[in-house]
């Protein structure tokens, strides 16, 4: 894997891991982004791809900008909706998104790929889990890769190298708060 960047972390001291992040309580996108904060801080480049936000403004994206190109994140989110109304469509959005980041991580030039929200299409069968195990098994030894999202298909944890799952104790939303900038996006 070539990379485009000068890396801080030597890529022969890096063993990739798969790291996933599910349950019902809030943070498993937060943790990856502060995940992250530490690669990129490590002079690793990463790509999050957002399966499912929108496109509106949100911090992290804006915050990104700030790393200079080592820090690039896709909102492909557009391709699934929580209440559709074309599911054929929504499938083939999260195709694209998928094909998007494959050619993305074929180009060598990451650490850190996150895939944000990719367990929650995996559990909708938008696209088979067998074809993101695949990915993971022929990747480069040295990328690190995350995935986010309720509901990780048992197969991905057990491919998995590092899983953790949030439990949900208390959310504000629980209460009627609305979701509010800097806390949710
Ligand atoms: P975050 O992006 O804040 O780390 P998350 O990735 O763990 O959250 P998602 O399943 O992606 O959670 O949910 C997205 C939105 O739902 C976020 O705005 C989040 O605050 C909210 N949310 C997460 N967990 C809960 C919960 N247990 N109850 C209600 N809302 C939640
Ligand atoms: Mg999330």
């Amino acid at each position: 894997m070539s990379s485009a960047a000068p890396m801080s972390v030597a890529e022969k001291d890096r063993r990739g891991l798969v790291i996933v992040h599910t349950g019902d309580g809030k943070g498993k996108t937060t943790a990856a982004l502060g995940l992250a904060l530490r690669a990129v801080g490590n002079g690793m480049p990463v790509l999050m791809i957002q399966f499912i936000k929108g496109k509106w403004k949100t911090g992290e994206r804006e915050a990104a900008k700030a790393f200079g190109g080592l820090f690039e994140i896709h909102a492909m989110g557009e391709g699934f909706t929580w209440d559709t109304k074309d599911p054929d469509r929504d499938k083939r959005k999260v195709r694209e998104a998928w094909e998007f980041t494959k050619e993305k991580a074929a180009s060598g030039r990451y650490g850190m790929l996150i895939l944000d929200e990719i367990n929650y299409v995996l559990s909708y069968d938008y696209f088979p889990v067998e074809e993101v195990l695949g990915f993971l098994r022929d990747r480069p030894p040295a990328l690190h890769v995350v995935l986010t999202g309720r509901n990780a298909p048992p197969a991905l944890i057990e491919a998995a190298d590092l899983v953790t799952e949030m439990l949900d104790i208390k959310h504000p939303f629980n209460e009627g708060r609305a979701a509010q900038r800097g806390i949710e996006f």
